[in-house]
């Protein structure tokens, strides 16, 4: 469902968004075909229509020279008909597959450039000061008997872990604040499936095949390991049509995210930072166009609050329009402190992909001014009698796309390096965050093993 009239409307517009987005998708060349698309489109609906006029002449009684006749304009018809319509096909496929690489469009405060140009938008606490040389997360979490990458690189490969003691404890314990936070904000829990359709990756946004692939497939199998719960999620309510009353509708979810890395900097690096399988808490919204800008405010804001009880150290970055991705109309990422890394590293990200990710789940609302002015009451039947056409009056108003966001609550690696760099004291040991001592039976200090 993608809108290419407005692409081919405002090329020069969506040329230079491109351009700000390092994208090479071709606006242009989408706009010449969305024009070859609707003049085969004339020609097929126009030979249609003649071939049946044709055949319902031929109902009635007729002399044979007539039925011949017409007979022989049917055979014509039916091939000129197979001929555009083959034509039409070809260009139908073309279309869809340029016009999949255009990116979102862009918020007009995003700034524009590479990750270099992200604008600082809040900074909370400061890089904590150590009278000590601060270890790195590696080397307290090995001390600590709270990793095993060894066993891990034999049993699976490089950059997967076991978390062990007070590390498997912490991932529960960061799992449940997460969880108990956001649902504390009206979010519902959810567990969602960590595989998911090929085609559902696709319609968020993610190329689940070809060189450079972020994505594990399963062969044999149309199912792929999702590289964020932001793909269950974003399928939840796909072909949907909701009612406006029911927006905005707020989840969250755990899952495990997969990613290959494929071509990631920092690939390289020991630990925990950039791994293939990890644990995250999501939230993802489906809202109004009129809501959308305000719940990603909410989300940011939720982020910040978690972070800052933490007593972690870190800024919230508007990213610049180079480092969007294609969904993203607007993303904001936390960047914490990491002593031992000695570096800003990302933690968290929240984005407002418009109806980017809408238009390929079709996901759509029926505004409730609308659905009163319809035949049908709001939150009736799924589809309308349109197949989910927009403004047919008759199943009940025009509806319209819903905005999805999503947001990471926590990602649980990320967190445990910035928790075990940040917090700990000269003799290895780490304090244990006020907030998640109550999801560790009140531990409040990580110690050695004895
Ligand atoms: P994303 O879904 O790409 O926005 O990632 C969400 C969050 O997951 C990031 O902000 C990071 O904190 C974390 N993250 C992303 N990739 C990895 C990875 N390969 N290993 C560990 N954490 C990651």
């Amino acid at each position: 469902h993608l809108d290419f009239k407005f692409i081919k409307e405002n090329v020069d517009l969506v040329a230079t968004n491109c351009k700000n987005r390092f994208s090479n998708a071709d606006p242009h060349k989408v706009a010449a075909l969305y024009d070859a698309f609707v003049a085969l489109k004339t020609q097929v609906d126009a030979l249609r229509a003649e071939r049946n006029e044709n055949s319902n002449a031929m109902k009635g009684k007729l002399d044979a020279d007539k039925r011949a006749a017409l007979i022989s304009r049917g055979q014509e018809l039916k091939d000129q008909l197979a001929a555009v319509e083959e034509r039409l096909s070809g260009v139908e496929a073309s279309l869809q597959r340029e016009g999949q690489r255009i990116p979102n469009l862009t918020h007009p405060q995003v700034p524009l450039g590479g990750e270099e140009h992200a604008a600082v938008l809040k900074e909370v606490g400061s890089q904590r000061q150590f009278p000590f040389p601060p270890k790195d997360h590696v080397t307290l979490a090995e001390a600590l008997d709270l990793v095993d990458f060894e066993s891990a690189a034999e049993v699976t490969g490089q950059k997967f872990y076991y978390l062990r003691n007070a590390g498997a404890l912490l991932e529960l314990a960061l799992v449940n604040y997460a969880f108990n936070k956001v649902v504390s904000r009206g979010f519902t829990p959810i567990m969602t499936p960590d595989l998911v359709k090929a085609s559902v990756l696709e319609k968020c946004g993610f190329q689940p095949r070809g060189a450079g692939t972020q994505i594990y497939a399963v062969e044999d199998s149309a199912l792929c390991l999702t590289g964020t719960a932001e793909v269950p999620l974003g399928g939840v309510y796909m072909d949907r049509i909701l009612a406006e009353e029911q927006l905005p509708i707020k989840m969250a979810a755990f899952g495990h995210c997969f990613r290959t890395e494929a071509g990631a900097a920092g690939m390289a690096g020991k630990g925990l930072y950039r791994v293939h399988q990890f644990s995250k808490v999501e939230m993802f919204v489906l809202a109004t166009p009129d809501q959308s800008e305000a719940l990603h405010a909410e989300l940011i804001n939720i982020e910040a609050e978690m972070f800052e009880e933490l007593g972690l150290h870190f800024k919230v970055l508007d990213m610049p329009s180079g480092d969007l991705g294609a969904p993203a109309f607007r993303k904001y990422d936390v960047e914490a402190w990491m002593p031992g890394l000695q570096r800003y590293g990302e933690i968290s990200s929240a984005s407002n992909c418009t109806d980017y990710q809408s238009r390929r789940l079709n996901i759509r609302y029926r505004p409730a001014a609308a659905a009163a002015d319809g035949a049908k009451p709001a939150g009736g039947k799924k589809g309308g009698s349109g197949g989910g056409k927009k403004g047919g009056a008759a199943s009940g108003g025009k509806t319209e796309f819903v905005h999805t966001l999503n947001a990471t609550a926590c990602a649980v690696p990320r967190m445990i390096v910035a928790i075990l760099e940040n917090f700990q004291q000269e003799d290895g040991s780490v304090v244990v965050p006020a907030p998640l001592r109550p999801y560790l039976g009140g531990m409040e200090v990580i110690r050695p093993p004895a």
